[in-house]
């Protein structure tokens, strides 16, 4: 359990189990657990307060002992066009995290971190600049999309999606980010569905394994960036653990134990990654992968040189892939405006 100096456990780190558990220790009765995983995850309620159905006494003693949330916002940028809404968070340590609200073609999709910064260090990501400070728990990890599932509800509206694509590696911190996502996915609460998630993962093979395994149908994208061992070494340096060729003998394994297509994530950086021949190795290596390839301009950050790749480049790239019987479609970077990309916020906010 996550304490703190203060005596204040998280609440959302218990499984309804051991809430259940919690609740027969106080001696309360049985449902009194339902109710309050309820007001939790169903009525996304503010405060312990707000659980009208609780005896006061119940709901001052939840008070003394449980934080509702970990995250407690602390700046939000809202792009011109009003779809993208990015909040930074403190956690209780006094550490920051990014989430990121998209709405687009009738979704509701909230991009969720796993980590405060990142160790893999790729050069193009605002995340990867500032290293690893330490995982989040799973307390932190699931508040994020109870966040804005707050704010949606004001409007009649709710979380549709979620993807983890914040902040961090999350197959470094596995067991807390499946734990969310059961979370998330629990008929009783969120009722999230297990298609309605993906894990974004920069490579990490025993992760991509161990979710294979995995019963919930969660979808799976993998941050590919380079179709060559020496240039992806330098764009994703986890390559160097887990060359192309393993990384790749993993995602067959995957498809073929879950049946399901992957998704791959290539930024396009422009004269780093974006030729006809880099297109061409890359149809080469995904020959036979059931997948898709999602395009992404990069979204520049202060930090590196890299700079997207100009519209016709990306045409190019796309079509090159097309003509081989690769699925490819071009995502345009939502938000650059408000610097929706992977931790651009914390490092704004952190310099200031
Ligand atoms: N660490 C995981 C998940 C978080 S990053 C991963 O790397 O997959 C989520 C996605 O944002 C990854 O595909 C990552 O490569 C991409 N990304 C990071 N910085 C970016 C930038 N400046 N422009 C475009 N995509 C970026
Ligand atoms: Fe980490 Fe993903 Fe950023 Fe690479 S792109 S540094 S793996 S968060």
């Amino acid at each position: 359990m996550i304490g703190e100096p203060g005596g204040q456990m998280d609440i959302l780190q218990f499984s309804f189990a051991e809430l259940q558990a919690q609740m027969a220790m106080w001696g309360e009765p049985r449902f009194r657990a339902q109710q309050i995983w309820q007001w939790i995850y169903q009525h996304l309620v503010g405060t312990f307060d707000d659980m009208t159905n609780l005896p006061l006494k119940l709901r001052e003693r939840l008070a003394r002992h449980y934080r509702l949330t970990p995250l407690t916002p602390l700046d939000e940028q809202v792009s011109a066009d009003g779809l993208t809404h990015k909040v930074l968070f403190s956690l209780p340590d006094g550490e920051t995290i990014e989430s990121v609200l998209m709405a687009y073609e009738r979704r509701q999709t909230v991009c969720v971190s796993s980590q405060v910064g990142c160790p893999i260090g790729c050069p193009f990501c605002a995340t990867g600049q500032c290293g690893l400070t330490r995982d989040l728990t799973t307390a932190e990890i699931v508040a994020q999309p109870l966040y804005f599932g707050q704010q949606l509800r004001d409007r009649d509206m709710s979380v549709t999606n979620v993807v983890l694509m914040g902040m961090g590696e999350p197959f470094l911190n596995y067991d807390a980010v499946w734990a969310a996502i059961e979370r998330w996915n629990d008929h009783t609460g969120l009722d999230l569905g297990a298609r309605r998630m993906t894990i974004s993962t920069a490579g990490h093979v025993p992760g991509i394994r161990r979710m294979a395994q995995e019963p919930l149908q969660v979808g799976l994208a993998i941050s590919l960036h380079a179709a060559d061992d020496t240039l992806r070494d330098e764009l994703v340096p986890l390559n160097r653990a887990y060359p192309l060729a393993e990384l790749l003998d993993a995602c067959r394994e995957y498809v073929s134990t879950t049946r399901r297509r992957i998704t791959i994530e290539y930024a396009l950086i422009d004269q780093v990654n974006d030729s006809i021949e880099q297109a061409v190795q890359l149809a080469d290596l995904l020959e036979g992968l059931l997948c898709h390839i999602n395009l992404i301009p990069l979204n520049p950050t202060e930090e590196s040189e890299y700079r997207p790749s100009p519209p016709v480049r990306v045409t190019h790239f796309q079509v090159t892939l097309l003509e081989r019987q690769i699925p490819a479609t071009i995502r345009l970077g939502r938000g650059i405006e408000i610097q929706a990309g992977c931790g651009q916020l914390r490092r704004r906010y952190s310099g200031q």
